[in-house]
């Protein structure tokens, strides 16, 4: 008979449980952080009308053009996986009328976004990416803030080595103008460039900075840069987003070759980069789109947010030997010897998982030495192995994994309240014992 021999697709990753830890830190951390700052969690759809993506990412850009998964069933047309968060979440705020519900609103969400990339180190097909979105403020302090999100999510995961790039991209009235520069300047050299750049001669050529063609890019490096085209109102927001930063100790470095790879766009635009995963080191990347909620129907209100790719974060973290926040085990495992023991043992592990407690007792019929061993995998803080005579005496002996210490437990109606506090006081000492400055 043939063998059923099925992989996962190409470009996506398994997370099994001996590893969820790092994503279980990491997303307490985003989350945690955004709640400080105010912003209230969304959730949308994974999938959505593929003209929502083409109006605000941008027909012209290669999210859309090459890296979209179009999805369809039988009478069901023009549906795409989401590449990214910005879009669906935007869509969201106006559909349910979030927009007039006191702004700014501030949203965050953990999604997974899907982009039909070639796999590498931190690029895959389906990745997971933490996104803010503030809408309902132009002011230079909402970018400084959403900029100060990101860093202080980068801080608390322990990275070094992370640069903050920003730029401004303009609006566009003076974008237009700049644009005229960019078609004046690569018109020479058009006949050497790649294919696409053509086609982003024509329609945006903003995108031609963003090219990773080697002709191309080479070619891109005398290019005039946007931050001498800015508009009066433009450049004032730009320079008070660098006082803000400044004033908040961020530290940035100004780079005008930065367009991004999405067409939303508008003034600030910024990426925090990593110089430890290669090429793949944009480890957040956003910036202001006042324009796109007018776009996708909305009425007129500027917004910005960043998206975060948490593969590339723990890549980073894993890269620069981060310490993730450690696991959780079994709080206590209630072994057993014979059928009236096992009674005992299911009945108290659902009295201490009432109490909130991690205990696990023996569901395959195993031997006492074998549940002992089981115990030791699972990492169990505390065991008590139940018995004929244990169940006559009325009281177990609660032992301690880690030191081997024993003490006498009642098995009486208090079970759960006893040991509750027990782990309780171990935890704290624990921690105690942690805080000890040796030196
Ligand atoms: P890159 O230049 O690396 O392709 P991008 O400009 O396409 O990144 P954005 O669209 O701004 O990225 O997405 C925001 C973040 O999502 C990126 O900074 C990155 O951390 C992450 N990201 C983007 N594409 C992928 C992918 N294919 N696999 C894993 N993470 C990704
Ligand atoms: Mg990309």
């Amino acid at each position: 008979m043939a063998q059923l021999n099925i992989q996962r697709p190409t470009g996506t990753k398994d997370v099994v449980p001996s590893q969820m830890y790092k994503w279980n830190t990491v997303e307490g951390l985003v989350k945690s952080h955004a709640e400080a700052f105010g912003f209230k969690e969304i959730r949308i759809p994974t999938f959505e009308d593929i003209g929502l993506f083409v109006r605000s990412v941008g027909d012209t850009t290669d999210v859309v053009q090459k890296e979209m998964y179009s999805v369809s069933a039988t009478g069901d047309e023009g549906y795409a996986l989401r590449p990214e968060g910005t879009a669906g979440t935007i869509r969201a705020l106006i559909e349910n009328g979030l927009i007039n519900d006191g702004l700014p609103q501030k949203l965050f969400y953990v999604l997974s976004c899907f982009r039909h990339e070639k796999p590498q180190a931190g690029r895959l097909r389906e990745f997971h990416q933490f996104g803010v979105e503030m809408a309902g403020t132009k002011d230079p302090r909402a970018d400084a803030e959403v900029i100060s999100l990101a860093k202080s999510i980068l801080d608390a995961a322990g990275l070094k080595n992370i640069q903050l790039n920003i730029n401004s991209i303009g609006c566009p009235e003076c974008r237009a103008t700049y644009q005229q520069a960019l078609r004046e300047y690569f018109k020479p050299s058009l006949d050497e460039m790649c294919g696409t750049c053509h086609s982003r001669y024509e329609k945006n050529p903003l995108r031609l900075l963003d090219c990773k063609s080697e002709i191309c890019s080479e070619i891109a490096k005398g290019a005039p840069v946007i931050t001498d085209y800015l508009c009066d109102d433009c450049r004032t927001h730009f320079e008070s987003l660098q006082k803000y930063l400044t004033a908040m100790g961020i530290e940035f470095a100004i780079n005008p070759k930065i367009v991004r790879g999405l067409d939303y766009y508008t003034k600030t635009v910024f990426e925090f980069i990593s110089t430890d995963i290669g090429s793949q080191g944009t480890v957040c990347g956003g910036g202001r789109y006042d324009g796109l909620i007018e776009e996708l129907g909305g009425k007129p209100c500027p917004a910005l947010g960043f998206g975060m790719g948490l593969e590339r974060l723990i890549l980073t973290m894993e890269n620069q030997g981060v310490e993730f926040a450690e696991e959780e085990t079994c709080d206590i495992y209630l072994g057993s010897m014979g059928d009236e023991a096992a009674l005992k043992a299911m009945q108290l592990c659902r009295e201490l998982r009432t109490d909130g407690v991690r205990a696990e007792c023996d569901v395959v019929g195993r031997s006492v030495r074998a549940q002992m061993k089981y115990a030791d995998k699972v990492k169990a803080k505390f065991s008590v192995m139940l018995g004929g005579n244990e169940l006559e005496a009325g009281t177990a002996k609660l032992r301690n994994m880690e030191t081997g210490e024993e003490t006498d437990i009642p098995l009486d109606d208090n079970f759960a309240k006893v040991f509750n506090a027990m782990l309780i006081a171990y935890q704290l000492s624990g921690e105690e014992f942690d805080n000890v400055d040796l030196f």
